[in-house]
């Protein structure tokens, strides 16, 4: 999608820190990381959020959870711990209207979070 920071990313259109990508999924560090290990995870097609999922991205969201998984465990943060989520409008405060997931490890995490 035009103007979407994050299909442009995926694009290779703008520079990021590129941790992993496939035909289906691209991986970056976060621009304003939040723990020692924050990334993101993003389908490479062009999603706005959680709430425009359709039954047909279902394979797309387990490669997603199943590489964040393998990441994290590639990271070695597996043991220690880590958080994966996705912020889906204003109360959340979601930034950029392409879905995506922050793996977030390295540090013990506040729960409830803020
Ligand atoms: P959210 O607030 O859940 O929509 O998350 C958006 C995330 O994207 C924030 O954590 C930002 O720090 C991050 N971000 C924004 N622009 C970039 C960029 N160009 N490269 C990497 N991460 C970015
Ligand atoms: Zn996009």
């Amino acid at each position: 999608m035009e103007n979407c920071l994050f299909c442009k990313i995926a694009a290779g259109q703008l520079p990021a820190k590129i941790v992993y990508q496939d035909q289906d999924v691209v991986v970056f560090e976060d621009i304003n990381p939040q723990a020692p290990y924050h990334v993101l995870l993003i389908p490479r097609r062009h999603i706005a959020s959680m709430a425009d999922l359709t039954v047909e991205d279902g394979p797309v969201l387990a490669h997603l959870f199943m590489t964040a998984a393998k990441l994290a465990h590639d990271m070695g943060i597996d043991q220690s711990g880590y958080r994966f989520l996705t912020n889906v409008g204003p109360n959340a405060g979601q930034s950029v209207f392409h879905l995506h997931f922050h793996l977030l490890g390295g540090r013990r995490l506040g729960w409830p979070p803020g």
